[in-house]
């Protein structure tokens, strides 16, 4: 069993029961917080069954958002909240799945690892599961926690090998060294007037016949957990009262970990494990949640994207929304405007009433006619913008066909036989064929020029952003572009690639190739969404000054969406 290490890390695993969507991640990440609040040394990790390598190829409407780290892997959303709320970069290495974990074990037994032998899901495929486990622990220096969050829910065919995996640990490590935290929904019946153990019962009841008797269980509920629910949830489940959880519904996700500080969890981790570490403070943290939950004033900014019906395909520009709302003591009131509704019934019905537009990344064609006529809207009516990635490209199309008159001006990627390609397929993406990982990914770096409005936002000439794209703007139009007014605000340190484009004469309109919402954090928000937040507020107040501000007309937007009547399903551009 030469596999085994005894070591100083501990190790919790967080698994989930009787429904998904309980908000797993967020647990795990608020756990995190706790930990490393008191001074540990925290890594997260997330486990996902799926057989894909990556989410990479999925569309978003199955999997939400991909998010992309500084190396260039693809991964869940959830290593986002990890990064959020541990304020951490993460690598290939916190995610995952079955289909790295069968793939490695097939090369392996194709290169002759395993001569000799019959390769089984017990111990091949758990050994690999495994030894990733460990492996989170080496890539940093003294880490003292790795907690690791077990994608899917229990009972679900594919996250077998994963539960038997962490079954094993337990009896590997030494006593203490790990943990198993089981988060679970205490539903509310409304016709009985009470809350419901039994779906928390029979969810443990699963875990413990493949071996795994939790330690805490987190409660999910709309209503507060007596004691005498904690209890009986205690009693069937063979944990005392104390480590069951209370995980009450809350307004922003940022309160969970003090909640869960309130129910002293971090106390009964520490108590477990015994953990040597200090008291907490957590009044930056709380800071932060004030901020969120009591803003001096709000700001409605429109967002116009294809997934707008799944809102976790924009899960970080979400949140980074959130962010730059602290940072400028405002709430921002995100309206979702689909952009084939706005081809439909034209930009004004939609956009005349709000303070910014942001376009975000997107793949395929689908919708992207309405993001142009959105972008010419605000262009002309001085409304701020903000273009990520497609939203990028979609504003130099915009420009290319209504400023300098080159009409039929596209992307190849949308029309490969435009007149006009200004933004075309990169040189280093025409010999690839396969589509898995071959994006331009991961964190490159972005020189910025003088008396720009992105260089007054990052205050730093060289910055260093994520990518995800095959497409960029092409070079044989910059000249024209530049004489007409477009702004090439950040450059590679070659020169060679446009990474933010901008306008002079407006009063804030910034697109960038990169995506900066998956660097911004609860305690750091990203420059040019604290920026783009701070415009729109002062759009408001000039519309308020010429007496413009009239109450907001709700239905527009919500007819808006109701309308949208594209087939999600088949679409398979992600
Ligand atoms: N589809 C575009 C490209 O591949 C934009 C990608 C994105 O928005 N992430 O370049």
């Amino acid at each position: 069993m030469n596999y085994v290490r005894k070591s100083k890390v501990k190790y919790i695993f967080i698994t989930g029961g009787v429904a998904s969507s309980l908000g797993k991640g967020i647990a795990a990440s608020s756990v995190g917080l706790l930990l490393k609040s008191r001074g540990l040394n925290v890594i997260m990790q997330k486990l996902d069954p799926y057989i894909n390598v990556d989410p990479g190829t999925m569309n978003p409407f199955q999997h939400g958002e991909v998010f992309v780290l500084d190396d260039g892997s693809e991964t869940d959303l959830d290593l986002g909240h990890y990064e959020r709320f541990i304020d951490i970069n993460l690598s290939a290495v916190n995610n995952v799945t079955s289909g790295q974990v069968y793939k490695n074990v097939i090369d392996r037994e194709r290169s002759g690892d395993y001569l000799g032998a019959t390769v089984q899901v017990i111990p091949h495929i758990t050994n690999e599961i495994k030894s990733r486990i460990r492996k989170v622990a080496d890539i940093q220096k003294n880490v003292d926690v790795v907690i690791t969050e077990i994608g899917g829910t229990v009972g679900d065919i594919e996250s077998q090998p994963f539960l038997e995996a962490i079954r094993q640990m337990r009896i590997e490590e030494e006593r203490g060294n790990v943990l198993f935290i089981h988060l679970t929904l205490v539903p509310y019946l409304e016709a009985a007037g009470e809350l419901k153990t039994k779906p928390t019962q029979h969810s443990v009841k699963a875990l413990r016949e493949i071996g795994i008797q939790p330690d805490i269980l987190i409660c999910r509920s709309p209503k507060p957990l007596t004691k005498g629910i904690k209890n009986k949830i205690g009693l069937f489940c063979n944990v005392v009262p104390e480590a069951v959880i209370e995980d009450l519904d809350c307004e922003t996700i940022y309160e969970v970990p003090l909640l869960f500080h309130q129910e002293m969890l971090d106390n009964l981790i520490v108590h477990y494990m015994n953990l040597w570490c200090k008291d907490l403070d957590l009044s930056d943290w709380r800071k932060i949640v004030n901020k969120i939950k009591h803003p001096s004033e709000s700001v409605k900014i429109a967002i116009s994207g294809k997934y707008i019906q799944l809102k976790d395909a924009y899960k970080s520009i979400m949140e980074s929304f959130i962010h730059a709302g602290v940072e400028n003591d405002a709430k921002v009131e995100l309206v979702w405007v689909s952009s084939e509704d706005v081809k439909k019934n034209g930009a004004d019905r939609y956009f005349s009433e709000i303070d910014g537009l942001l376009i975000p990344g997107g793949f395929g064609e689908r919708g992207i006619e309405g993001k142009i006529e959105a972008i010419e809207y605000v262009r002309e009516n001085n409304i701020p913008f903000f273009g990520i990635c497609l939203g990028m490209q979609c504003a130099v199309i915009e420009f290319a066909r209504n400023v300098c008159g080159l009409d039929g001006a596209n992307s190849s990627e949308f029309e490969p036989k435009t007149p006009h390609p200004v933004i075309h397929l990169m040189e280093s993406q025409k010999k690839t064929s396969i589509k898995g990982a071959t994006m331009r990914l991961g964190a490159y770096p972005c020189i910025l020029r003088a008396e720009t409005r992105s260089i007054s936002a990052y205050m730093e000439r060289e910055i260093s952003e994520r990518h995800r794209h095959r497409y960029e703007f092409n070079n044989d139009y910059r000249k024209t572009l530049k004489s007409k007014g477009l702004v090439f605000a950040g450059l590679s340190p070659d020169d060679e690639l446009v990474e933010i484009i901008e306008l002079k004469k407006h009063p804030w309109f910034v697109g960038v190739q990169f995506h900066p919402e998956l660097k911004s954090r609860p305690n750091k928000a990203h420059p040019l969404f604290r920026d783009f937040v701070k415009s729109a507020l002062e759009h408001k107040h000039s519309r308020f000054a010429k007496g413009k501000i009239s109450k907001p007309n709700e239905n527009v937007i919500s007819d808006g969406l109701k309308e949208s009547t594209t087939n999600i399903e088949n679409d398979k551009s992600i």
